[in-house]
């Protein structure tokens, strides 16, 4: 899928960057028009409800700059996460992105990538000898975007001349192609998000395809990157162990042989917070999201709130379930953790 957005917003000084002349040209022979901003990363004077203001933002595009250059950690993923973009044309249901930036939907496009790129640098050599490891898609799905920016080929460029640096990013999109014959260096890992067909149709609105995603995640081993899979949410339903083994077989037949290297798992169950469940419901009324929760034991979160979770009889059966899966079609690979 290659997102075009129907409104394109400028914030005031991102025409003067490279990337922003080069994204006002493209969006311009596309016929967008492009409307600027008074401020920087808000889009108030668009009147709107607040389900209109969501199904707008997540059709709009914000070229912007990134202000902020204090990096935040992201344990237990990487040491630090920064952005190449923020929000993501995707609609999952379960995003928590939902809650996060649940006032500001809309994809904000950074152009001032160079200055991201010399603060990032910094970070390494304050903690050199040591590798320190960054993770773009805590705040979006740089993949998503990157037919139109380019960005996360020139990140990854980056990184491949850092001894010290490792870059790691997951994405729901196969807009690859730009990835595929760059100098990486081994030193991105590519992680593709992936499920059940169940989940993928009911649930993750305008993303890509099972199978686009998992062809893209072919092409990127092959590539000679490490790849890795995140199955999140893993969801207990009916005919989930059918579901699961399908996607695994369907994954082992596109990527047969892992001798050289070996593939990684991380797996997450679904969980939901009492303020993710209200703004769920409010966008997507009809949703079919399990999110019962006399049915679900209550768990402290770090970030200070209590999360719902499936009690532990099922969690022990997702948890067996998927990694014998795992490891009858990928007996050499890695689980990094099931939560
Ligand atoms: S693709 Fe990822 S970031 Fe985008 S809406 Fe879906 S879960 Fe959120």
């Amino acid at each position: 899928m290659k997102f075009l957005p129907n409104y394109v917003f400028i914030e005031p000084g991102a025409e003067n960057y490279e990337l922003g002349k080069k994204l006002i040209r493209e969006f311009e022979a596309f016929g967008i028009p492009i409307n600027k901003l008074k401020s920087f990363n808000r889009l108030d004077e668009v009147k709107k409800s607040p389900n209109e203001f969501y199904a707008f933002s997540k059709r709009s595009l914000v070229i912007g700059i990134k202000k902020s250059m204090k990096l935040e950690c992201c344990k237990p993923s990487a040491d630090y996460q920064f952005s190449l973009v923020t929000g993501c044309p995707g609609s999952c249901e379960y995003c928590y992105l939902q809650t996060n930036q649940s006032f500001k939907p809309f994809i904000r496009i950074y152009v001032n990538i160079d200055e991201i790129l010399e603060n990032v640098d910094k970070y390494i050599n304050m903690a050199k000898p040591k590798i320190t490891t960054f993770e773009i898609a805590s705040a979006s799905d740089p993949i998503a975007v990157e037919h139109i920016t380019g960005s996360v080929k020139k990140t990854i460029e980056f990184f491949s001349s850092k001894e010290f640096g490792r870059l790691r990013l997951v994405t729901k999109y196969s807009n690859i192609d730009n990835l595929l014959n760059i100098n990486h260096n081994n030193h991105t890992k590519i992680r593709f998000s992936i499920n059940s067909k169940f989940i993928i149709k009911n649930f993750e609105h305008n993303t890509d395809t099972i199978e686009d995603r998992i062809k893209a995640s072919s092409l990127i081993y092959n590539a000679g990157y490490p790849l890795g899979f995140i199955i999140a949410p893993i969801m207990y339903y009916e005919n989930w162990e059918e579901e699961y083994d399908k996607l695994f077989k369907t994954l082992k037949d596109k990527i047969p042989n892992t001798d050289l290297s070996p593939l990684s798992f991380e797996l997450i169950q679904y969980r939901f917070t009492a303020k993710a469940k209200n703004v769920i419901l409010q966008r997507f009324p009809n949703t079919k999201l399990n999110m019962e929760e006399e049915n679900r034991i209550k768990k402290w979160g770090p970030y200070g709130i209590y999360k719902y979770i499936y009690p532990k009889d099922i969690s022990e059966k997702l948890k067996s379930g998927i990694t014998n899966m795992i490891y009858k079609y990928f007996p050499n690979s890695n689980i990094e953790y099931f939560t």
